[in-house]
């Protein structure tokens, strides 16, 4: 919104410039070498004007037009739909200005002008809004161009598109029609189309003969006089500003207000309107219409790309009516080498275009995405802007245009969005084969990329089908510790409840892997195994796919594009870079030697987060966690810690050995008791064979430990300060782990962090444990080794009292998902239900699980650093939530003098870029 009011005052600048003379300027010409505009008005003539005034100003050919200003759409409809008393006039001086250039005359019986009208608004609005070509074709201006063009069939070709597009968008849409389906004046025209077609047994629309189109025009007047009731226009200055006003109609229309919510494209920025004088790619061989890109938008190749087709107009390339060919050899497939390309056809044409596309890059310093007509054998461009590319282009145009010095290395790295690098890293959904597929279900993007798989309901059946070689999909309402074995067997993980920060979302992405919680649509029945989702029914082994990155769940295989980011010499290249100008540093949550070696490839600098209780889930020793839950008695509890602790011992000198020579932040445990055991009878039962307890013991001890609140409960350091055993075992085995390897030579450098602190006694007193504890086992292993004991700050309490908590604290770790979850008052695992009707409704803007909610959340992350930095100037202070690797949080944090962001392996390269974005952009 800032930036917004920024620029509609420049945009306000640049009319009160220009108008000094004659009142407010409304109209911008642009023609013949010489334009009012440039590409810096984009607020004001939209993208379109602003780039054909550029395009002009570097005397590039473009048909003579005039611009109308943004400022009259918003005016427009702030003056109940009318327009300025100004801008009739200075249309008509424009218009005049195009006529001279041109040599015709709008309306003209002998050689008429026709013109184009099309909206253009500041970003891209693609297919929103409306277009009307060929304006100022009537009963007195056809036989005019009939004679001079001597083609009365391109001609009445041209008529009958006018009247095809004319009543559809200035008679229907902009009048506030909405016809019942398939009685749209548009089908009913389409339809009298094919039935020519079909009577004379034509395959295309280029067989009707000028006859048949005559004829057609006829029929098609007097379809409109019986379905709207009124006469197609025959003034060519009703059919003009017919057109202007149904493009600004078109601003308010329903695809343009839906499609502006998506997009968060403001209401008061308007359209702008661009009248232009028609070229014609129509008129026989000698013409041509086609769309290019100064470079391969699929993957970034620096060759001229494009599609072009002999005799046609712009529509019929995008439509894919026909077949388009190559613009040039180069682009050629196995599929078109067998169509003339361009550069065969009229090799004076394409060198000249060739040329035009190499000055328009060069000028933009970005890919362009052009339109052009060649009209009996003259060059004419229709539009440029800034081409749209995949992830994986974007960072070889990139880091190609630094290397060529169109740009430095710096706005290389600012041209890629980090969330585009996620291509590059995860298996990919064929977006050719998306398109076509069938929608199941709709979820939250919990773990990128693509997967393909066999639903399956339960762990063990994943981990058993996965065995026997099978790809499956693990099919859940939401997943606990318990089922980790599953889905670390499944390709993926799907389930109907649950948000960003559930269980399956925190798993899998921390494994990298594809995922989507929350799809809300899908009753899931585990013991029918069957899912159902409005009136269809899918059961276990039917094949389903999933796009982790954009939530969608669809009906079977879809083929997916593999990631090998480490062979992308670009990517590595781009990578490097971005690290040149990042201050943030990027650490990891990993709980494996594993993932910590993950990351480390991915450019991790230490681990931010290791939650130690997952490593309690391991099948060699959940029974001893369950073993010290069950007993009653500190003695039992001891017992029982003095198995589990050689288990961490082992686990930590694998990280530590993974992570040699950074920092490793250990957290102590942090769930409620609860968690490690099992909930349902049946499980209980086995259990109680199992450990040899009877089953009421096991039950009553599941009911003792249950909580109304289990997050707001015995968890966090109040677990490790009520069983202090817990916590005393825990950093036992990371001092003797670091101890053994400091003795070995291997450097370590142990943080061991307490979670869930609200007051500083309870720092306090775990600081003091953990110090006693590190000093007895330094001195029995006769080593020393420099340690430091920080805390999670996760709860409001903990940041307003963050100058207390800070004379305690050696550094700072912000649980950014405890304290989104504290701040807002909004269960982590609740929220899933209905925050999607917040968005969707516009209530919250997004999630704030998945992107921090800066002003909320944010100001008490801000008191926090600042109370903190108070009594310790070079406190040391990170996020280790998972939105350490979401793009905008990350920068927030980089703006908020937050030293390091911690995230699951996967988003460390995107964390990294993200830093590297956030200190350019400051
Ligand atoms: C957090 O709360 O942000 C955090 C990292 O801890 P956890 O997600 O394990 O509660
Ligand atoms: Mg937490």
């Amino acid at each position: 919104m800032a930036t917004m009011g920024k620029k509609t005052k420049k945009g306000a600048r640049d009319v009160k410039a220009a108008t000094k003379a004659r009142g407010p300027k409304y109209v911008y010409f642009f023609g013949a070498g010489k334009a009012d505009g440039k590409a810096e008005m984009k607020n004001l003539l939209g993208g379109k004007g602003a780039n054909l005034a550029e395009m002009v100003n570097i005397n590039i050919p473009v048909p003579p037009g005039f611009t109308i200003t943004t400022e009259v759409c918003t005016r427009y409809y702030k003056n109940n739909r009318k327009y300025p008393a100004e801008l009739k006039p200075q249309a008509e001086a424009a218009l005049a200005k195009v006529e001279k250039i041109m040599g015709r005359k709008f309306g003209d019986p002998e050689n008429p002008l026709l013109v184009s009208v099309r909206s253009g608004a500041r970003s891209s609005m693609p297919g929103m809004m409306e277009t009307v070509l060929n304006v100022g074709l009537t009963s007195k201006t056809i036989p005019g161009l009939i004679k001079k063009t001597g083609n009365g069939r391109f001609v009445y070709d041209a008529y009958r598109r006018l009247i095809m597009m004319y009543s559809d968008v200035v008679m229907e849409k902009a009048s506030g029609i909405e016809p019942a389906e398939g009685h749209a004046i548009r089908h009913k025209l389409e339809r009298a189309l094919e039935g020519v077609k079909k009577d004379n047994g034509y395959k295309s629309d280029t067989d009707l003969t000028v006859d048949d189109l005559k004829k057609l025009c006829d029929t098609f007047r007097a379809i409109i006089k019986d379905t709207l009731h009124k006469n197609f226009p025959d003034d060519p200055m009703e059919q003009l500003w017919g057109g202007i006003g149904a493009v600004f109609q078109s601003w308010m229309g329903k695809r343009a207000v839906s499609y502006r919510k998506i997009e968060k494209i403001p209401e008061e920025w308007g359209t702008a309107v661009n009248v232009q004088s028609m070229v014609f790619g129509n008129t026989g061989d000698t013409s041509a219409t086609g769309v290019a890109f100064t470079r391969n938008p699929a993957t970034g190749e620096n060759i001229f790309f494009g599609e072009w087709l002999p005799n046609a107009q712009g529509e019929d390339v995008v439509a894919g009516i026909r077949t388009p060919n190559p613009v040039n050899n180069a682009g050629k497939t196995e599929d078109t080498k067998h169509l003339s390309s361009l550069e065969e056809v009229m090799p004076k044409i394409y060198r000249e275009l060739f040329a035009i596309q190499k000055k328009l890059e060069k000028h933009y310093k970005d890919m362009q995405d052009i339109e052009f007509t060649v009209e009996d054998g003259r060059l004419w461009m229709l539009q440029t802007r800034v081409g749209k590319r995949n992830g994986q282009a974007a960072i070889r145009m990139a880091v190609e245009m630094a290397r060529q010095k169109l740009i430095d290395s710096g706005t290389a790295v600012l041209r890629v969005k980090p969330e585009q690098l996620d291509e590059l890293l995860h298996p990919s959904v064929d977006p050719a084969a998306e398109k076509k597929a069938v929608e199941i279900a709709k979820g939250l993007p919990a773990g990128p990329g693509g997967a393909e798989g066999r639903i399956v309901f339960n762990a063990d059946d994943a981990e058993a089908w996965a065995r026997r070689g099978e790809k499956v999909i693990l099919v859940r309402n939401e997943t606990s510790p318990e089922d980790v074995h599953g889905m670390h067997a499944a390709q993926a993980i799907l389930t109907a409840k649950g948000g960003m920060t559930s269980h399956a979302a925190l798993v899998a992405r921390g494994w990298g892997k594809c995922c989507i919680v929350g799809a809300s649509a899908l009753n899931v029945d585990a013991n029918k195994k069957e899912i159902s989702v409005h009136g269809k029914v899918y059961r276990e082994g039917e094949w389903i796919t999933l796009n982790g990155t954009k939530g969608r769940v669809y009906e079977g295989r879809l083929p997916l594009k593999p990631a090998d980011p480490d062979s992308n010499a670009w990517y590595k290249e781009l990578m490097k870079w971005g690290d040149r100008f990042r201050t943030l540093k990027v650490m990891t949550n990993a709980d494996t030697p594993n993932d910590a070696a993950v990351a480390r490839n991915f450019g991790a600098q230490g681990i931010g987060l290791c939650r130690t209780e997952h490593m309690f889930f391991g099948p060699d020793r959940i029974k001893a966690v369950r073993e010290m839950i069950l007993s009653d008695t500190l003695e039992g509890r001891k017992k029982a810690l003095a198995k589990l602790l050689p288990f961490q011992k082992v686990d930590f000198i694998g990280i530590f050995k993974a992570m040699a020579g950074l920092p490793v932040t250990i957290r102590l445990l942090d769930p409620p008791l609860h968690e490690f055991l099992p909930h349902t009878d049946e499980e209980l039962r086995s259990l109680s064979v199992d450990m040899g307890v009877s089953f009421e013991q096991l039950k009553a001890k599941n009911k003792s430990l249950h909580e109304a609140n289990p997050m707001l409960g015995l968890r966090g350091c109040r677990l490790g300060i009520v069983y202090s055993e817990i916590s005393e075992m825990q950093v036992r085995a990371i001092m003797e782990a670091a101890c053994e390897l400091t003795r070995d030579k291997v450097k370590v450098i142990p943080e061991i962090m307490i979670p869930l602190v609200g007051h500083v006694n309870e720092l306090a007193l775990l600081r003091k444990l953990t110090n006693a504890v590190a000093d007895i086992v330094q001195k029995e292993y006769k080593v020393k080794v420099p340690y430091t004991v920080g805390t999670m700050i996760e709860l409001p309490r903990a940041c307003i009292t963050s100058d207390e908590i800070a004379v305690q604290s050696d550094f700072y770790s912000f649980g950014t998902n405890d304290l989104t979850q504290t701040v807002y008052g909004l269960s982590r695992d609740d929220a899933g239900g209905f925050l999607p009707y917040y968005i969707e409704n516009g209530i919250l803007k997004g999630d704030p699980f998945i992107t921090l909610d800066q002003d909320g959340v944010g100001a008490f992350m801000r008191i926090a650093v600042e109370k903190g930095r108070k009594i310790k100037k070079d406190l040391k202070i990170g996020i280790c939530g998972e939105h350490g690797g979401d793009p905008k949080s990350v920068e927030f944090c980089h703006n908020n003098g937050i030293d390091y962001v911690s995230c699951s392996p996967f988003r460390v390269p995107i964390a990294r870029f993200a830093a590297a974005q956030a200190a350019l952009k400051k």
